[in-house]
């Protein structure tokens, strides 16, 4: 029995550039491209972790019962503000060297 663990560095190996975010509202769902870049994570994140480490919502509706589905074609949607909201779960911060 194997686990799928794949990275976004390995789904960008793969020549994936982002993701898409489905809202599973059936009356709504949008639909929303998003690129690994746009996320601010680091690229050994497994790609299952993405929704545990950042807020996925829909744009349209504000769901977050949302479906993510990796897009190999390249787009440039992530640049205008027009996708969703992401935001930031806690996170460890580094450590400040205090001595
Ligand atoms: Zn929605």
């Amino acid at each position: 029995m194997t686990t799928m663990s794949l990275t976004i560095a390995d789904l960008q190996l793969q020549g994936f550039v982002g993701f898409y975010v489905t809202c599973a509202n059936p009356m709504c769902l949008y639909s929303t491209p998003i690129r690994f870049d746009s996320l601010g994570l680091d690229p050994s994140t497994p790609y299952s972790a993405i929704g545990k480490m950042r807020r996925l919502e829909c744009a349209a509706c504000g769901s977050t019962d949302v479906s993510t589905m990796p897009e190999r074609r390249d787009y440039n949607a992530s640049e205008n503000g027009n996708f969703a909201s992401i935001g930031r779960a806690n996170e460890p911060q580094p450590a400040e060297a205090q001595s």
